[in-house]
């Protein structure tokens, strides 16, 4: 077979290497997409019942103050009523006014860590419902993946070892430009060249569409054994089946 023949040969097992291929990287890009997604999620949930217990402990701490403060209200009250002289009796009704504007002071403040710690719960709980939602979706996409596997798995490795066959029956030089255009344009090594005009000797690249000049037709139309690329794209050329040149029977 002719040079051009071989890369047409590559060519075609490599694009179905690599359709299969972004099959499963694209299968795998979204699962990891999940798995981070879930992560974030997590920590996020981790935060939130941080804050949900730091609020509890704050309302906890404030109850006991003012518990003690109540003692203290408790024990002023009394001595109030054995209080024999005027100046005792302004100072301890001094504290007790004191300790009420505490106490408000501290109420409120109970209250609204009370309020905070029941909005975080309510987000928490929306957040556990979201968690438990994206789990399934990570699910999804994990049986994707393990589907596609099955699918692709034994045709890629197959599928690979015939395109590393159809490699060998190309030179290495042939080889690895062939592997850096397959590479920069996706799988798409190769582009046949159109004709365009054929009196005028007009041709062009199949797929930019950009003009092949005269002598690169001529040129493989009377040999499969160049390689001529786009001067604008970088693609193989070849031309259509029937108007390649007939192979001699050479190897
Ligand atoms: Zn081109």
């Amino acid at each position: 077979m002719a040079l051009l023949d071989n890369l047409l040969t590559l060519h075609r097992v490599d694009s179905q290497v690599r359709a299969l291929r972004s099959r499963v990287d694209s299968a795998t890009t979204y699962l990891a997409a999940q798995e981070k997604l879930l992560t974030t999620l997590d920590r996020q949930k981790l935060e939130l019942e941080t804050q949900e217990r730091q609020l509890k402990a704050a309302v906890h701490n404030l109850e006991m103050e003012q518990a003690s403060a109540q003692e203290r209200v408790d024990k002023l009250r009394s001595e109030l009523n054995t209080s024999t002289n005027d100046k005792q009796y302004k100072a301890i009704l001094n504290e007790l006014k004191m300790l009420e504007s505490q106490k408000d002071e501290s109420v409120k403040r109970t209250l609204d860590d009370m309020q905070r710690a029941e909005d975080t719960k309510k987000r928490l709980d929306t957040h556990v419902a979201t968690i438990i939602e994206r789990r399934k979706i990570r699910e999804v996409a994990q049986s994707k993946l393990d589907e596609c596997m099955n699918d692709v798995g034994s045709r890629l490795s197959e599928l690979e070892s015939e395109r590393d066959r159809a490699g060998t029956l190309i030179p290495t030089r042939e080889r690895k430009l062939f592997d850096k255009v397959a590479e920069e344009m996706d799988g798409e090594a190769m582009a046949e060249v159109t004709i365009v005009d054929m009196r005028h000797r007009e041709f062009a690249c199949g797929v930019c569409h950009i003009e092949v000049p005269f002598e690169a037709y001529a040129k493989l139309a009377s040999t499969s054994e160049v390689l001529i690329q786009c001067k604008a794209c970088t693609r193989i050329l070849h031309l259509l089946e029937a108007n390649r040149p007939v192979e001699k029977t050479k190897k």
